[in-house]
């Protein structure tokens, strides 16, 4: 089974790449020049005041532990599910009891000795023995559950809440506060990622308010799940923005999203790791699909997730529709979809979905650029361009693989060739010295074709998709014609 947390990046400016270097000056530093400790009264002021003002920012985005935590330790960290105890209200208050006490009864017996030339190293002293509890514990929880396991319960990140809260009630912090913002809840593929990203182990995709934000205290605004999500849908925005967007926001190929029923109707290997999934639609609504939509696929209820799928054809009568998937090393959700999903069994689709992609129908010539699964959304949308438009178009079709073993829908492709001379059908492999045809990448075949005035559609991996936007801008091509889709 594929791991359901990922760790990914969460280092997105220098403060958070190196203020973990605070850490062992005080915690460890502190033991020999205990003034050192003195240093967390200003951080610790700073961390309540900006609480009020921004919620746990602090803590995804300054805080020298969770420097280390993120940059540190996580690559060695088991990274597995914050048990809930720890996540608890009962936890953060046992916590955040104890450090008070141990603080507080420290510092009452330390201003006993007011005034004396030791004062300031015995009360620098309580805060380095304080931190450095925190370290231990804290790292301990870092590699044996999740790195920031200790953040659910942290006495300073409920110090930030309380103050956040008093924030709230005197109304003094609607400017700054801001929260995970999804632009519209309908372009959400419920692919859980922003979950399966979150230092937190949150579920922002679960739990979006009527204003399309996610309110939750525990979010410490890291923006890791912002920079991830597959849809480019979230931001970190106040009430008032989150408002704009969600007005301004297109939502056109969304509009017709709906849950449908569907049978498994068959399962065919396309070779290698791909396999061609066939979906019966049982609902008496008929579902109208449009070439370049994609579709959602539920792989599992609790909590519940699907993914995402370009629709590779459908029936005209809304009674089929079949998809293209390739087992990723690991996917969590390809794990599911090839070993638990058989022929017969219900299926529940959502959608359909997606207009960025949608062809544009008064185009005359037309590229599509697709690397490895990124083919699926073209096995109908070249059909359409070339078939519905009796042959009268420029269509061309440039095809990148790494193996000439790896090529899926060639027949379908070199059928289409056959029936309409006009479309031209370009094969490329990049790395297969037995491979008699054009060899290099979809870059490669661009560079001898006079592209000006073509309406471009990519889809593939991220690196091909960013040198092909390069060469593409460079054969004359303009940005408003180029739309893409990475696999
Ligand atoms: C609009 C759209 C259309 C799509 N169409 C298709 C299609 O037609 N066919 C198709 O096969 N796919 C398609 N996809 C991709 C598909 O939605 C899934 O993302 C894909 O099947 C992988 O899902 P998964 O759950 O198996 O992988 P996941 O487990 O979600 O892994 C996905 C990626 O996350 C990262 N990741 C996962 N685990 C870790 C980890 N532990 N540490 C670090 N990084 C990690 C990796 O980068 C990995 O490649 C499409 C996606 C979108 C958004
Ligand atoms: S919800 Fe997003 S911003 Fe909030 S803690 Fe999780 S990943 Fe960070
Ligand atoms: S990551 Fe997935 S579930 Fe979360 S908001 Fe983006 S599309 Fe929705």
């Amino acid at each position: 089974m594929g791991s359901f947390y990922i760790k990914t990046n969460r280092i997105f400016s220098s403060v958070r790449k190196y203020s973990w270097l605070f850490v062992p000056l005080v915690a460890f530093g502190g033991l020999w020049l205990p003034k050192l400790g003195l240093l967390m009264i200003p951080l610790m002021t700073t961390l309540a005041v900006m609480g009020f003002l921004k919620g746990k920012y602090w803590c995804g985005n300054l805080c020298p532990h969770g420097s280390l935590f993120d940059s540190i330790i996580m690559p060695i960290s088991i990274n597995t599910k914050i048990p809930s105890f720890l996540k608890s209200k009962i936890a953060m208050a046992l916590a955040f009891t104890w450090f008070m006490y141990m603080l507080g009864g420290r510092l009452i017996k330390v201003l006993g000795i007011f005034g004396s030339a030791t004062f300031l190293d015995k009360l620098g002293y309580i805060f380095v023995i304080n931190y450095l509890v925190v370290t231990i514990v804290g790292t301990t929880l870092a590699l044996l559950v999740s790195p920031r396991a200790w953040c659910s319960f942290c006495p300073m990140g409920t110090l930030e809440i309380l103050s956040y809260k008093l924030g709230k009630l005197l109304r003094l912090n609607r400017a700054t506060d801001q929260k995970v913002t999804v632009a519209r809840t309908e372009m959400c593929h419920s692919c859980g990622k922003c979950s399966r990203v979150c230092p937190m182990q949150l579920t922002p995709y679960l739990e979006f308010s009527d204003q399309n934000q996610f309110d939750s205290e525990a979010c410490i605004r890291c923006s890791t799940c912002v920079k991830n999500c597959p849809a480019g849908i979230l931001s970190l925005n106040n009430a008032g923005e989150a408002l704009r967007i969600k007005e301004e926001t297109d939502i056109d190929g969304y509009r017709k999203r709906r849950k449908i029923a569907a049978v498994l109707k068959r399962v065919r290997p396309l070779g290698g790791d791909v396999n061609e999934y066939t979906f019966g639609l049982t609902d008496t609504e008929r579902v109208e699909c449009r070439p370049g939509q994609f579709i959602l696929v539920k792989i599992q209820e609790k909590p519940v997730m699907f993914r995402a799928y370009s629709i590779s054809s459908f029936s005209e009568d809304g009674s089929e529709l079949s998809i293209t998937v390739k087992k990723m090393p690991g996917g969590y959700g390809t794990d599911i979809i090839f070993n638990n999903f058989k022929e017969g069994d219900p299926v529940v689709l959502e959608g359909p979905m997606g207009s960025e992609f949608v062809l544009n129908e008064k185009s005359d010539r037309i590229l599509f650029v697709a690397g490895g699964i990124g083919i699926t959304p073209f096995v109908q949308m070249a059909r359409d361009a070339v078939e519905k438009s009796g042959c009268e178009k420029d269509v061309k079709l440039i095809y990148g693989v790494n193996h000439s073993g790896e090529f899926i829908y060639d027949d379908h492709f070199t059928r289409l060739k056959t029936s309409c001379e006009k479309f031209e059908y370009i094969k490329v492999v990049a790395s297969d010295a037995g491979w008699k045809g054009k060899k290099g990448f979809v870059t490669d075949a661009m560079k001898d074709m006079d592209l000006k005035g073509y309406k471009v559609y990519m889809c593939g991996p991220p690196p091909m998709v960013r040198a092909s936007l390069k060469a593409l801008k460079h054969a004359g091509v303009e940005d408003e014609d180029i739309y893409y889709e990475s696999a």
